[in-house]
């Protein structure tokens, strides 16, 4: 049983899994390696001067396991209620959450099979998205979505910037109390 399931490793759902590691919540990250911001190159992140897509998924993927998170190389293809959280079934077995997060980019057909509502998307090219409140809550209890799938506009500051908003709530949830995570400068 983990705490939090993110589907999709792209910056929000990168994002989501290295606050809950990082919080010491039990968390699964599942990626099917589909992600378009490995065609992306950045000068636009705020305090960083440049860098690859394919660079930012990575170094993404080490700040996770540095904090415990796991990564599933596979591909999720449909969710179920549990009398104690969401099932999440993949070509590779199911696995179990109390929350799980939908960052899965362009794509929500994970969240449509499951019957997670969704509505037109407004940003360019992007069609269809999960129909979240302020929080990222989809009408689903335990369901969340970050990132472009949320209707955020699509620039990994943002989308990355979501993926930690929904976390930290997520993780102020399972706490009972709403959640900081600041580190200090060594002196
Ligand atoms: C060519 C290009 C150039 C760009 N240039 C910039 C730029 O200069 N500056 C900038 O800020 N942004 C840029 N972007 C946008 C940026 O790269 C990201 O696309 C954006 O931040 C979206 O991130 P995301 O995490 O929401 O989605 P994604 O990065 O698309 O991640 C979603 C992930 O979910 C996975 N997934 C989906 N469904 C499933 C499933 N069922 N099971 C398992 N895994 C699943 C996908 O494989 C993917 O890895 C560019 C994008 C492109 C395509």
């Amino acid at each position: 049983m983990y705490d939090v399931i993110i589907v999709g490793v792209g910056p929000a759902g990168g994002s989501a899994g290295l606050f809950t590691a990082k919080a010491g919540k039990k968390t699964l990250v599942i990626d099917n390696g589909k992600s378009i911001t490995k065609r992306a190159w950045m000068e636009n992140h705020y305090g960083v001067a440049e860098i690859s897509g394919p660079d930012m998924v990575e170094l993404g993927k080490e700040q996770i396991k540095k904090f415990g998170g796991e990564i599933l190389e596979a591909e999720a293809t449909n969710m179920k209620k549990a009398d104690d959280g969401i099932i999440v079934e993949t070509d590779q077995g199911e696995y179990k959450a109390k929350h799980v997060i939908l960052a899965t980019g362009m794509n929500t057909s994970l969240g449509e099979k499951a019957g997670v509502k969704t509505k037109p998307g407004t940003e360019p090219r992007v069609k269809t998205i999960y129909d979240v409140d302020a929080d990222g809550k989809t009408n689903i209890e335990g369901v969340w979505a970050a990132g472009t799938c949320a209707g955020v506009s699509m620039h990994t500051i943002i989308t990355a910037g979501d993926g930690a908003k929904v976390a930290i709530n997520i993780i102020s949830e399972l706490n009972g109390e709403r959640y900081v995570d600041h580190d200090v400068l060594k002196s």
